[in-house]
């Protein structure tokens, strides 16, 4: 049975290859620099409002309480890819409403200082459900789908794997 995770919806939209491989605990090159930034980031960035949410197979960077509504937040790098971070945030409200908690969502992009509400309505609900099929299907392959050049290729930890 495949559990389907934030990490992996987040990869889905970058990369569907990315995500298999991750999913296949095919291991990254950890000395890579973006990763290393990242967990900088993860570990750094909004410390005092920081609170690490585990529920489950859920883990959420920030959860606060804002006049009785909790707020879950996503730190993220950039907005670069604030469509992957957007489902993701998606993703952690519609599992979260299925363990009977009701929160919103609030991406973060300290670089630029910029805040993203995020809401899961009944559209949102639908995208969640559809790209959960879709995560499913790729993981349960036996073989990952071939390379394809894309932008995020060149700050890829999978790089040398798949262009090497
Ligand atoms: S190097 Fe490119 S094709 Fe390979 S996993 Fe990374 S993003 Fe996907």
């Amino acid at each position: 049975m495949i559990t389907v995770t934030g990490t992996l919806v987040w990869y889905y939209h970058i990369c569907p290859r990315e995500t298999w491989l991750i999913a296949h605990q095919i291991v990254a090159d950890q000395d890579d620099s973006n990763v290393e930034y990242g967990r900088f980031l993860q570990e750094h960035v909004y410390e005092r409002e920081k609170k690490e949410l585990t529920i489950g197979h859920l883990k959420v960077d920030v959860m606060k309480s804002r006049e009785g509504q909790l707020i879950i937040g996503e730190v993220k790098k950039s907005s670069a890819s604030q469509e992957s971070a957007r489902m993701q945030l998606l993703f952690y409200l519609y599992e979260l409403k299925q363990m009977g908690i009701e929160a919103e969502g609030e991406l973060l992009f300290p670089e630029e200082r910029r805040k993203q509400r995020v809401v899961l309505d009944e559209a949102g609900i639908r995208e969640v459900e559809i790209l959960k099929e879709k995560v499913v299907d790729i993981v349960s392959k036996q073989l990952p789908p071939p390379p394809m050049k894309i932008k995020w290729c060149r700050n890829c930890a999978y790089r040398e794997l798949c262009w090497a």
